[in-house]
């Protein structure tokens, strides 16, 4: 299979060369060779080759209150490194460290990055517990083949993330809100500057211990809609985790903060698309124009990134049958008409970090949209079918909901 796929790729590279991009006549000789020598190679690694070097220094552990999201690391990780030349080589647990590279390795020239986000978390009985993890790997693997970068069978994957987690288990907060976040990364590494196919790669897991993302209760967030930067285009690579798509999102999300909002909304097209929340998905819970409940996230259709959470929501909203669910298109105008007529209920947004997000208002073209929160408790920050999704999928994460989502390491 993956020599297939070199050959198409060294194929249509070589069409494209011609074609279009100023590439010296050595780069396709070089491809061409990667594509005839990859017969032998093996087209994935084995959890049951997984070679245990862990950690003998141990780290002192953080207190819980003192967790801050991406700061702290454990004390070990995982590597496997891949050559076009012999595939791939055997997983390793080994000491949490820094990487060592080449200057000239691409993923520092052309992006050749893909990563994760998951958690494992630890049920009352102490056993750790994963969410969902073969879409979080076969959303990696699609990552990866949209870059070319090597493919892998994501069950082995898996197998080898669970020992890492067994490997760092004393990280696992026990309390409830408390987690172990990982991070799986694929990156590039070929030492040389043609734009190609690497030729080298590393997959790689860290951890950290992560607190509540609302450590004193939801709190609702404002979000000015961005008009001037579009986040991902039909055809694009909106709907893949690579680490292209998120530097250039930085800027727009400062200027949202400078104007006092705490994210910014992406919109696509001339009639204004709702796309993404900075970056987490986006849901409307509203009555639309006949009069039924409705809960509304944009489609799948190339410029959304398909998210965990995202379609555990949609699943979860489909079991319930108490309400219209729509994966289709919604615009700025229907979100405003909807506010002028009282029929807005609720907005979140949705992601691995907080599971789910409110929404209290959005800055678009100078107006202010109120976005309801709870009619009932006007101190609460987040709206009653928020809060129910919050609540059963954290009790789904968890374990204190039996559910087939909740895998045991
Ligand atoms: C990761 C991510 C999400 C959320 O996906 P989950 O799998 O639910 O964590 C949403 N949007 C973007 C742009 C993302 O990168």
């Amino acid at each position: 299979m993956l020599l297939k796929r070199l050959f198409t790729q060294a194929h249509t590279l070589s069409k494209t060369t011609a074609a279009s991009l100023v590439r010296p006549a050595y780069a396709s000789i070089h491809i061409q060779q990667r594509a005839s020598s990859t017969t032998s190679e093996s087209d994935t690694f084995h959890a049951s080759k997984l070679i245990k070097n862990p950690s003998t220094k141990l780290k002192e552990l953080v207190p819980n209150q003192e967790l801050i999201f991406g700061h702290t690391f454990t004390d070990n990780m995982l590597m496997i490194e891949w050559e076009a030349k012999n595939g791939w080589g055997k997983p390793a647990i080994k000491p949490y460290g820094k990487l060592s590279l080449d200057p000239s390795a691409v993923v520092f020239h052309y992006s050749f990055e893909c990563f994760e986000g998951m958690k494992a978390y630890k049920d009352k009985k102490g056993r750790v517990r994963l969410f969902r993890p073969d879409l979080n790997m076969n959303r990696l693997r699609r990552s990866s083949e949209r870059l070319t970068l090597p493919t892998f069978d994501t069950n082995e994957l898996i197998e080898c993330i669970k020992e890492l987690v067994r490997a760092d288990e004393r990280w696992i907060p026990s309390e409830r809100g408390y987690s172990l976040y990982i991070r799986p990364t694929m990156i590039g590494t070929s030492e040389f500057l043609g734009v190609g196919p690497s030729d080298r790669a590393m997959l790689f897991a860290i951890c950290c211990p992560v607190g509540p993302y609302y450590k004193t209760g939801f709190k609702a967030v404002s979000l000015q809609a961005t008009v001037d930067k579009i986040r991902a285009w039909p055809g694009g690579t909106g709907d893949a985790k690579i680490g292209g798509n998120y530097a250039p999102g930085i800027l727009p999300q400062i200027n949202a903060m400078k104007k006092g909002f705490q994210q910014n909304l992406w919109l696509f097209g001339k009639d204004n698309e709702l796309t993404e929340v900075g970056t987490m998905n986006c849901f409307v819970f509203l009555e639309n124009e006949h009069g039924e409940k409705e809960l509304v996230t944009p489609p799948l259709n190339g410029m959304i990134l398909p998210g965990v959470t995202r379609d555990s929501i949609l699943g979860l909203a489909r079991e319930w049958n108490e309400f219209k669910v729509s994966e289709r298109k919604i615009t700025m105008s229907e979100i405003i008409k909807a506010e002028q007529d009282g029929r807005l209920i609720e907005m979140f947004g949705t992601g691995t970090a907080c599971v789910v997000s409110p929404i209290k208002m959005i800055g678009f073209e100078g107006r202010e949209i109120k976005v309801p929160l709870d009619p009932k408790d006007p101190n609460t920050q987040a709206g009653p079918l928020t809060k129910r999704f919050n609540d059963t999928l954290l009790g789904i994460q968890y374990g204190d909901i039996e559910h087939p989502w909740s895998v045991l390491v």
